[in-house]
C-alpha cells in the first residue's frame, strides 16, 4: 500500500495527523511532513493509513494498493 500527498490540495487540517499519527505530522510552519510519500508503508499501518485517506476532509491524499 502507498500513499502520495497532493500538495496543491493539502490544507495543512491534520486530520490525518490524528488518524495516523505515526505516518503524518503537521510542522511549525503549518505544513504536513509525510516520509513515506510514494513509499511502501508498513502492513502495521495499513489500518491508520487507510483511515487517513478517507477522513482528509479536502481529497489530498491518495490510495495505491
Ligand atoms: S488531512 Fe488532508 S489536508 Fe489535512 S494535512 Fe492531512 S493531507 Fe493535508
Amino acid at each position: 500500500m502507498r500513499i502520495t500527498v497532493d500538495r496543491d490540495r493539502c490544507e495543512g487540517h491534520g486530520v490525518c495527523e490524528t488518524a495516523a499519527p505515526d505516518l503524518f505530522q503537521i510542522d511549525d510552519e503549518g505544513d504536513l511532513v509525510f516520509h513515506l510519500d510514494g513509499h511502501d508503508i508498513p502492513e502495521e499501518q495499513w489500518a491508520a493509513a487507510t483511515n487517513s485517506v478517507l477522513t482528509c476532509p479536502v481529497a489530498a491524499l491518495k490510495l495505491e494498493k
